[in-house]
Order: C-alpha cells, then structure tokens, then sequence
C-alpha cells in the first residue's frame, strides 16, 4: 500500500493536482526544494527532503537527494527481515512511491545559445539515481516518469486501497530504464559530438584538428547518380530520434537520394510537434529535399490531403512523413499516389495490411524526438565546413511588426507556420500559406524574385487562391521587387528577417499596399 510519496519534478506541470490527488488519498509527501516550494505554495502538506537527510540542497543543487535516508527508503525490499531490521536500525523510512521528471538536458542542448557549462549543469545526477533505484524495486515502489501514466495509477489506487499491482510498477520500471538509457545516451552523444579538444572548453571553441566517428550502416547501390559509389554511416553514439536511427518495416533498399530527401521530410515533420504529446499532427512531402507540400490538421490523413493539395504534380514520386502514427485510412490515402518512402513514428497493423500490397514502398519507423545533432558537416573540396545546427525556432513573443498594420491572429498563425517551413526551404524561399498549409513554394532560385514568382505559378498550376495569403521569406527582401510580387499574388502579411539595407522600402511598400508585416530578427538560410 502507498503511504509515502517522494516528487521532484523540473517540469512542473501538471504536478499539483497530481500530488493534490495523492494527498486526499492520505498519501505523505516529500519534496526537494523547488517542487516542495510549489506544493506548499498550493497549500500542500509536504516534507523537504532536507528534512528527512538532515543535510542541506548543496552545490548549487548537484546533491539534493543522494543520500542513505532517501536511497535506503527506496530499495529496502518490504519482504526481507534483514532489509527492514537495518532500515529501523538507521531510522530509515521507506518511501514507496517516486514522482520524477529530469533536468531537461536535450532541451537544453538544442538550443542554439546553449553553452558547454548549461549543458553540464542540466545533467541530472540525483534524478536518474533515485529512478534507477525504484525501478529496481519495482516489486515495492511505484515510479512514475511521465504525466501520462497519472491518471491510469490513481484510478487502480482508487480501487485497490492505495495499492498499484506488480504488473503496473514492472511496465513503469521498463519505461525508467527505457528513459534512463536514452537520458544518458544523449548525454554521451552530445559530449562526443564535441570535437575532442572542446570537451572541456565553450562549445563554441573550435579545435586545431577535428576527429568526428560514425560507423556503417549499409553500402547503397549508389551515390547522387549510377556512376558514383556510396555509403551511410551513423553517428558512433546514435541520436534518439534522428533519421539514422529507423528501421526499415518494409520496401526496396533504400537509395542515396532517398536517405537525403528522408533526413529534410522527418526533421521538418518534426518541427511541428517532437512527441506524440506535443504540437498538432502534421504531413511533409519532400522532393529533391525540398519540401513540395506541408500541412497541418486535426488528424495525420487530413495533414496529408492538405500537403499534397500544394502541389500534386511534385508530390509524385516523393517522400512522406508524419509525425503521428500512420493509421488504416492515412495508409489508404497515400497509397493512391506513387510514394517512394514514407516516414513516421509508428503504424498499425491495418496500415501495414495495406501497405504490403505496394510492396515496393519503403516504410521507414522511427522514433518521435526532439534531439538535434550537434554539428553540421559539410565537406567541400579539400575541407570540411563545421557549425551548430539551425536549431533556432522564432516565437510569436520574438516577433517585431514593422508594418503600420497589425497582423490579425489568424495572419499571425499563418505567418508562424509558413516560416517554420521555409526553414526548410533551400535557399531563396518563399512560402505561400494558409489556414496550416503550403500554397505555393519558391525554392532554390538565386534570386528570391525568381523564388516569389515561381512560388505564385506553382500555386495557380495547383488550382490554389493565393488571396488573403502569407508569406516568408527565408531572408530579406533585397529590394521592394519580391514584395511587390508576392502582394500582387495575393498575401496580406509577410514574415521575413529583415535587416536588409533597404528595409525603409520594403516597409514602405509594405504600408503602401496594406499589409502586415514581421520581423523575426533571424534568418534561415539553407545551401
Ligand atoms: P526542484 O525543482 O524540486 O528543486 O528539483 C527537481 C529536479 O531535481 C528533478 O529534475 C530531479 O530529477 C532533480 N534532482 C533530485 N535530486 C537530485 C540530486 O541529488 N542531484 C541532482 N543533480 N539533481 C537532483
């Protein structure tokens, strides 16, 4: 039976009414410092942890919980005399419930600004510790790592007396293990990314001699074309969540120019939300690594029907990729056209029932997640080019309208989403969007007039009304030309960097047309 519960939880959401469950249930709770603060705060009945050690949070949190009095509560085993005798013998309580959730380390690393320092202190050491200690005791502890699994472990609480079955706390246990490997993988991936002498440097600190390590996946049949050899290598320490990691469900072998055209469908896919839980199903048809159609909706199939709405004649042939899981009726949708891969995070039996009568479709799962590798590598002739990713990914707050109108929501939500695609657009792009869809795409052109006009023609070829459109675009707009041709099109607000020396004039034609129109202050380029 749970009479003891120890939560610590850096994101803190959803804890309150959890432990405000626990606590009707007579449940004790314990607490280190800031998630105590918050229980107490929402009148919650709790004990610092630091009570219970008799040892104060030190080293600016580095040791909150590693102690005798929180470990011994969680591994005593309730059914050996000889556990429980000692831990009367040390005044030790057992603790029989673990509520955690860990310092947020691959957060911390995706983000652009994040220094070699931030990413050490997000490594959580107590965290993990405590969860691998309950976990091993499953037979005795309950450990939860996931606001998911709340409301499923109180409803048995509530029908058996504040007991949780074995099977319940071994699936729970699985899962720590599951996440404490994947937790420690990242780290281990994100120390070896760093070039060796930089491990204890900035991150930004490039060494004299770069070593970087992957290890052959597959010989490919061939390169970019017939007459050249290739290969593909992964990172020695795998990503969670990256391309290389799938598993290939069904299909021919996969080419060079698929993995490629893989890599932009999953990583813009994933833009739109990197767990099941987090943003909104969307759909992403690439060809030739550019994104031909991207929407988002209530449901993977609509986001699909939308996306391949933009541009159905470069749709065929190309790679597809969700987000969500792909069920019966998504499978039966995309099955209609000629599909070279599709991508995503799982499938059901039924889709797969339906796929296998195209058998030469190449169905690639892989796992939802948000890490990003920590170098971008480009060889170019006799050198290689290093950077960090292009993880930056602007917020509505980071926004600056420049134009004498505001934007109204719906252009400001149109506006986010055509310039999360764009990020994916190589360069110049320009992106048409409505109503959580790509319109129009301009891409690749070595003038980003060429990009908007072409942006226009691909649209009304598709049939598609660019009226009451937005548009970004990747960079600034050089001149008023590119505006001038995108309003004529049909857009009502424009998202782009500016920073250009003729902003004045692209402004002022925003304001002499009407429009809305952003800053986001950053641009994506991508070659
Ligand atoms: P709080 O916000 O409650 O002060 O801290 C909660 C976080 O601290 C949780 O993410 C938990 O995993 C982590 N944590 C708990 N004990 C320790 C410890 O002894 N050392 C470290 N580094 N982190 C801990």
């Amino acid at each position: 039976m749970i009479q003891t519960a120890l939560i610590s939880v850096s994101d803190k959401s959803g804890i309150v009414p959890f432990a405000q469950a626990l606590h009707e249930r007579g449940i004790q709770l314990i607490s280190t410092g800031g998630t105590a603060k918050l229980l107490a705060e929402n009148n919650l009945p709790v004990i610092e942890v630091s009570e219970i050690t008799q040892f104060p949070e030190m080293l600016d949190g580095r040791v909150k919980t590693l102690h005798p009095m929180v470990h011994g509560g969680l591994l005593a085993r309730r059914d050996d005399p000889k556990h429980l005798a000692a831990l009367e013998a040390h005044g030790i309580k057992t603790i029989d419930m673990l509520v955690i959730n860990l310092y947020p380390f691959e957060k911390t690393i995706a983000q652009a600004e994040c220094s070699f320092e931030d990413a050490i202190e997000n490594i959580d050491i107590g965290g993990p510790a405590m969860l691998r200690a309950a976990a091993k005791n499953h037979q005795d502890v309950t450990v939860l790592i996931s606001p998911e699994d709340y409301a499923e472990v109180l409803a048995e609480m509530t029908a058996n007396q504040n007991q949780v079955s074995f099977q319940t706390n071994f699936r729970l246990a699985k899962k720590v293990f599951a996440h404490t490997a994947r937790y420690d993988g990242a780290i281990a991936n994100y120390l070896s990314s760093l070039p060796e002498s930089l491990e204890h440097t900035a991150r930004s600190n490039y060494p004299q001699t770069l070593q970087v390590s992957f290890n052959r996946v597959q010989e490919l049949r061939y390169g970019e074309n017939p007459h050249q050899s290739a290969a593909f290598y992964q990172d020695v320490h795998p990503i969670p969540g990256a391309l290389a990691n799938f598993v290939q469900l069904q299909g021919k072998e996969l080419s060079y120019n698929n993995i490629a055209d893989a890599d932009a469908a999953w990583e813009c896919v994933k833009s739109f939300g990197n767990t099941l839980q987090d943003g909104v199903p969307a759909c992403v048809i690439v060809k030739h690594a550019n994104p031909c159609g991207v929407a988002v909706a209530t449901s993977a199939v609509e986001a699909y029907q939308k996306a391949f709405k933009t541009d159905p004649t470069s749709a065929f042939g190309g790679i597809i990729a969700f987000n969500r899981p792909c069920d019966e009726i998504c499978a039966q949708a995309v099955t209609k056209q000629f599909v070279e891969v599709l991508i995503a995070p799982s499938f059901t039996k039924e889709a797969l029932a339906i796929l296998s009568s195209k058998q030469n479709v190449r169905v690639l799962q892989i796992e939802l997640a948000e890490t990003v590798n920590a170098f971008d590598l480009k060889r170019v002739g006799g050198g290689l080019l290093v950077q960090t990713p292009d993880v930056k990914n602007v917020q509505e707050s980071e926004l600056t309208v420049v134009s004498k109108r505001i934007p109204t929501p719906q252009e400001m939500t149109d506006m986010l989403f055509a310039w999360r695609v764009a990020k994916f657009v190589k360069s110049n792009a320009i992106v048409f969007c409505a109503n959580g869809m790509t319109l129009g795409v301009g891409a690749g052109q070595m003038s980003r007039i060429d990009s908007a006009k072409i942006a226009g023609i691909k649209a009304q070829n598709a049939g598609l009304s660019l009226t009451n459109s937005a548009v970004a675009s990747d960079a600034f707009f050089p001149f008023r030309d590119g505006l001038d041709v995108v309003v004529a099109a049909g857009a009502t607000c424009v998202i782009q960097p500016g920073g250009s020396v003729r902003d004045d004039e692209v402004v002022q034609a925003a304001n002499e047309h009407g429009i809305a129109m952003v800053y986001t202050g950053t641009r994506h380029f991508r070659h």
